[in-house]
């Protein structure tokens, strides 16, 4: 029997590696549902290539040209819409697994489906985990969902730790967890020309070709800062357990350091399909498409502690892991707004890390009892973020 695959965030850069993988293994693998945002010329692409049961899109007229183009093409594909129409393909019975990628807190909820209707959910959308982590973790376990980290180091520190992890990381004796990180495109520049640093600049990355919120979060280290979030989830870790190691060359994608000494990694290529293959197949091994690593060509591996100054937003987000409760989700809404913002031209670079400093100091973290709390603390950070953009934005 073939898997049948919902791929949420079908037309980014993570969907679209799932998509390649998937062509591989047509024998194994069939697209049930695609979803796409605002690049719907190439989501109806990617419908008349993987002919899938369901498309998504976010508005009714948005819809009916797409379902007119299919039927067309004598397609079958039925058009669903909105937020209802995500979580429907990702809980639909029929249904093994969900790529969740799509990108920032819309995803929460078509992800958290996934995760109650008990599905194989290969999570790349680190925004969902970080802001309702310990109610998405409780759902994991009351729904028997399996979850199976796409984030290259997630992957890699998953593959790196025993099979029986989750009885605690003392307990199967892992002392760190060490995450790697390239830095970024403005590791090696000099303090003062951050400020200046355009959005093309910052979505230039050295190792990765990424989509653009993402880009700009692995610029100013935020996306390690989520990561570090997403890492105390998944690993049952303290933010103190989570040591962030840059590694320019992005070779290793993370490792664990156990009690006696010994300290596994994962390397290869940086390229998403080689976690998305294994999370695709897991505990099984495919082919992902990506070339072998060349450890002649590649020669050394570099290390360096990360330079909070040059990386204001690891510190911020370090304060909200070990804060708890609502402060990774106003963390996580706050730089939402901000990375929009400097997209748009409205904040420098610089000003990230000032904006969300701003929204931290101004709303206090509660604890979270219900999916409410953390809809809400989203909701305050947003507002406001928007009123510091008003006052001073350019
Ligand atoms: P992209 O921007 O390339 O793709 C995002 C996807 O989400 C697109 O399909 C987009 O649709 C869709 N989308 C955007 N906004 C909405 C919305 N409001 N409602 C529904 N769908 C929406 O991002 P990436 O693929 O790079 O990243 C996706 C996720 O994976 C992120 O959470 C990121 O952190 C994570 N990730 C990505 C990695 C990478 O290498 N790219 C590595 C590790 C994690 P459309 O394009 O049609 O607008
Ligand atoms: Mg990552």
């Amino acid at each position: 029997m073939k898997q049948q695959i919902s791929v949420l965030g079908a037309t980014g850069s993570i969907g679209l590696s799932t998509l390649d993988v998937i062509a591989r293994h047509p024998h194994d693998y069939q697209v049930f549902a695609l979803t796409g945002f605002s690049r719907l010329v190439e989501l109806e692409r990617l419908c008349l290539l993987h002919r899938p049961r369901f498309a998504v899109v976010p508005t009714a007229e948005a819809a009916r040209p797409l379902q007119a183009a299919l039927e067309a093409n004598g397609l079958d594909t039925r058009v669903l819409v909105g937020e209802q129409g995500l979580c429907e393909v990702a809980a639909h019975p029929e249904v093994d697994a969900v790529m969740a990628a799509i990108v920032g807190a819309a995803g929460l909820k078509p992800t958290l489906a996934a995760v109650q209707a008990g599905k194989r959910v290969l999570l790349a959308n680190k925004e969902a985990l970080v802001m309702s982590g310990a109610l998405f973790m409780q759902a994991v376990q009351a729904h028997g969902a399996v979850l199976l980290p796409i984030d290259s180091e997630h992957n890699a520190i998953f593959q790196c730790m025993p099979g029986d992890y989750a009885r605690g990381l003392g307990q199967v004796g892992v002392r760190r967890i060490l995450l790697t990180a390239s830095g970024g495109p403005f590791r090696n520049w000099p303090l003062e020309r951050l400020a200046e640093a355009t959005p093309q600049q910052a979505c230039a990355h050295p190792n990765w070709a990424m989509g653009r919120k993402i880009s700009v979060d692995s610029a100013s280290m935020m996306n390690k800062g989520l990561e570090l979030i997403e890492a105390c989830w998944l690993f049952d870790a303290r933010p103190a357990q989570v040591e962030v190691v840059i590694h320019p060359q992005s070779v290793i994608h993370s490792l664990v350091d156990y009690v006696d000494g010994s300290v596994l990694a994962q390397l290869g290529n940086p390229d998403m399909r080689t976690p998305i293959a294994h999370a695709l197949a897991w505990p099984r091994r495919i082919d992902s498409g990506v070339a072998p690593l060349d450890l002649f060509a590649i020669a050394r591996l570099d290390f360096e502690a990360p330079d909070e100054r040059r990386f204001p937003c690891l510190k911020l987000a370090r304060q909200a892991a070990e804060a708890g409760g609502t402060a990774p989700a106003l963390l996580n809404a706050a730089n939402e707004v901000a990375v929009a913002a400097f997209l748009d031209g409205r904040i420098r670079f610089d000003e990230i890390a000032r904006m969300i400093e701003a929204v931290l100091n101004r709303i206090s973290a509660i604890a979270v009892q219900q999916l409410d709390d953390v809809l809400q603390a989203d909701a305050q950070a947003r507002a406001v973020a928007q009123d510091w953009l008003v006052r001073y934005g350019h």
